[in-house]
């Protein structure tokens, strides 16, 4: 039996549908009708060999579809569930953070789309661990970004640690960025969006769920501080954490710029040539620095 699914047969050639085999589900795995796979990022850095993935390889890390057959040591999932699945394929198994139960924290995890076979197929096992149900009222086109660009985004909100009613900026309004605010609005926070293009402000301006205040990147920072200060009330000027959901560097030093005395930054972009930042802003202002990375916490349920 075969299915059809995209695969990457050379590094930065175009995509192929190919016929492969249907997999057959280990006993910790599910076999998956898949309804959606999303495309990210990280899909193309895969596609141009940043992972050294052995060719050739399926793509895409963020499923959403119907569980169709289970293995013999699955429990709480049957056939027919809606289920969705972030971008683990399996860890190593010998790590202090798998013997914690801590598994995404795992150092050479295998990773689905990015160094062993994807989502963006007919069918497709995934570990049970990995995977979650979906609310009957989520589509699966919604469903399917959240397993990577909304968990990230979320993730790192939750992590910012501000209590309920405080604010919170979002650096960068892409992918991510869209999401994390009107994550960010949900969970009752005063939030800022900020971005050097005003059309992504645009674009989240309009959504239901919008930003309290807009802030061009471009604009001289005094503006954007007096933006902010409209926004919130409290003893020190600015947000009380910023999300940097883009890998700009330049972003790193105006989101230190926004960010009170004792706030909390969360690094989730990642620059290829690090950050740069006055140091004095950081030791002076920030006291928390939060790195994120993909070693984000599960909170896929909630
Ligand atoms: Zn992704
Ligand atoms: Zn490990």
């Amino acid at each position: 039996m075969t299915l059809r699914a995209v695969q990457i047969q050379q590094y930065n050639e175009p995509y192929h549908v190919s016929d492969v085999p249907v997999p057959q589900p280990k006993p910790h795995q599910v076999l998956v009708q898949i309804k959606a796979a999303g495309l990210c990022h990280t899909d193309l850095m895969a596609l141009n060999n940043e992972f050294n993935t052995p060719l050739p390889f399926i793509g895409s890390h963020e499923l959403a579809g119907l569980v169709a057959e289970v293995g013999v040591d699955v429990t709480g999932f049957q056939k027919g569930d809606r289920v969705g699945c972030i971008n683990f394929d399996s860890v190593c198994g010998k790590c202090a953070d798998r013997k914690a139960g801590l598994l995404i924290y795992c150092e050479a995890p295998s990773m689905k789309g990015i160094t062993t076979d994807g989502f963006w197929a007919e069918y497709m096992v995934a570990d049970a661990r990995f995977i979650v149900k979906l609310p009957d009222n989520m589509g699966f086109k919604v469903a399917a970004p959240l397993m990577c660009a909304g968990i990230s985004i979320y993730g790192s909100i939750v992590r910012a640690g501000v209590p309920k009613g405080g604010s919170i900026g979002i650096v960068g309004i892409g992918g991510l960025g869209h999401i994390g605010t009107q994550v960010a609005k949900c969970m009752e926070y005063a939030v800022a969006a900020i971005d050097i293009k005003p059309s992504a402000l645009n674009a989240v301006a309009s959504y239901p769920h919008s930003p309290d205040a807009l802030i061009l990147a471009t604009d001289p920072v005094e503006d954007s501080r007096q933006k902010i200060d409209q926004m919130v009330s409290s003893n020190y000027r600015g947000l009380d954490a910023t999300v940097l959901a883009t890998d700009h560097p330049a972003a790193f030093e105006l989101a230190a710029a926004l960010t009170r005395k004792h706030g909390t930054m969360v690094l989730l972009g990642q620059p290829e040539k690090g950050l740069p930042c006055r140091t004095t802003r950081l030791s002076t202002r920030i006291s928390s620095l939060l790195g994120l990375w993909w070693r984000i916490r599960l909170r896929l349920r909630s």
